[in-house]
């Protein structure tokens, strides 16, 4: 069959799907220039396909411009088409950025970390996913088994990211049915984000090769476990050198690490609106889920909603750069680049307000009444989408974070998500939700 290469250009969209379209290889010099016609309204396709309310109609225009920073090839040499995907930037046509780019939403929220900082972040982002058609029996958490079982899977898996240009980590079996977790190298600022939605496209498409589905659902069912989206964090000073440890601090945590995660805690109930944006998100976010349910730091603490990890090294200069910690409360229905800017900004407001380093719990916050929690300053993270919601058009410190008109933008996408919802058990709710995912 005659075939000419095509390479896709995509969007990191508010719904936490790459939507784009696609023009020929020989066309993609021409392309980085003259970029793709878009249109607003696509903002407001949610990750059901509907359309939410729209601000926009039908009118307007705008251009999607590839990235060659963003430009991931996976020839998988079974005589398929290769994945062949750059990121874009929406613009307006006189080129500004338009409100809803997601590259552009992180872009502003890590230079104003640079500017009250000096810092840069390095992060990298942990996804647990699940293969929908393995169908194993239990038993196999974590096991060689349970592993060798998708052995090839994760084999091809390795080497298509590795193709892709991520740096790929680790990869195993997850503790849940069928549920797998695959690990890349940090990657300092749009760069951490952009490998995420990148490698949520390669272990799609991988499962698709062997005739499989991954699904990054926060939730398969509603007794069953979470697929999580642990996001690492550390700091880069102006020579980048590691700046996040201090051996003498509490927990070891510099000055600025402290002050950043107590904005993340601070405003997290108005944050996890965009990190866990689902609504099967919240039964996830519920005590003794391994997730996070309150707005507290822990100590290698696997409930915490930032936890600060374990360091393996000895020396002083390799804890600190190995030294980091990790944001707990997101998932696979977030876009990477609006969750990374809501806890960026989160955390620079923190260090704008100059807070104190929070102090790390030790005990199980669920034990505690509303009120001995409230006495100890945690609060109960949003127990449901809508809920969240409130919490995120009500904090104008947060809402002020972003564009005019985002975050009422937002909230319209998400409402008319919940509009489609609407009735449904919780089991066809989780169905609807790893069919998008
Ligand atoms: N599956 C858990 C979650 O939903 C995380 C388990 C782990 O600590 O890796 O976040
Ligand atoms: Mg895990």
């Amino acid at each position: 069959m005659i075939r000419e290469e095509l390479v896709f250009v995509g969007v990191p969209d508010i719904a936490g799907r790459l939507r784009g379209k696609a023009f020929p290889r020989a066309d993609l010099e021409a392309r980085l220039q003259r970029g793709v016609g878009w249109t607003p309204t696509n903002v407001q396709i949610t990750c059901f396909d509907l359309i939410a309310e729209s601000p926009f109609g039908p009118l307007g225009d705008l251009v999607m411009i590839p990235d060659p920073q963003a430009e991931s090839r996976v020839d998988f040499q079974d005589g398929g088409p290769a994945d062949h995907i750059l990121l874009g930037d929406l613009r307006e046509l006189d080129g500004r950025p338009w409100l809803a780019c997601t590259r552009q939403l992180l872009r502003d929220a890590l230079e104003r970390l640079k500017r009250v900082s000096g810092l840069d972040a390095l992060m990298s982002f942990e996804h647990e996913f699940h293969l929908k058609g393995a169908e194993r029996p239990h038993g196999d958490a974590y096991s060689l088994g349970g592993f060798r079982a998708q052995a090839d899977f994760c084999e091809t898996l390795i080497a298509a990211l590795r193709t892709g240009g991520l740096d790929p980590d680790t990869v195993m079996k997850e503790y849940g049915a069928d549920q797998y977790e695959v690990t890349i190298d940090p990657k300092l600022g749009l760069r951490a984000a952009d490998e995420a939605a990148i490698l949520r496209e390669i272990v799609r498409g991988t499962a698709e090769r062997y005739g499989d589905a991954a699904s990054f659902t926060p939730l398969r069912n509603p007794a069953g476990v979470g697929n999580g989206v642990h996001i690492h964090i550390s700091f880069r000073d102006e020579e980048g050198q590691p700046a996040t440890y201090d051996p003498d601090a509490e927990h070891g945590m510099a000055v600025f690490t402290g002050a950043f995660i107590a904005g993340v805690l601070k405003y997290l109930d108005a944050i996890v609106a965009i990190t866990a944006p689902s609504v099967v998100s919240y039964t996830r976010l519920t005590p003794h889920r391994w997730s996070a349910a309150f707005n507290n730091l822990g100590f290698q603490d696997r409930e915490a909603s930032v936890r600060l990890c374990p360091i393996s090294a000895q020396e002083p200069d390799a804890i600190a750069k190995q030294f980091n910690f990790e944001y707990r409360a997101a998932d696979g229905a977030a876009t990477p680049h609006l969750a990374l800017a809501a806890i960026i900004h989160a955390g620079v407001q923190g260090i704008e307000e100059g807070l104190p380093a929070p102090k790390a719990t030790h005990y199980d916050l669920s034990a505690l009444t509303p009120q001995e929690l409230a006495a100890q300053g945690y609060i109960r993270l949003p127990q449901s989408l809508p809920e969240a919601l409130d919490r995120f058009a009500g904090n104008a410190t947060v809402t002020g974070w972003f564009p005019e008109g985002f975050a009422q933008l937002y909230c319209q996408h998400k409402r008319g998500e919940l509009a489609f919802l609407r009735g449904k058990s919780m089991e066809a709710v989780c169905a609807d939700y790893e069919a998008s995912y």
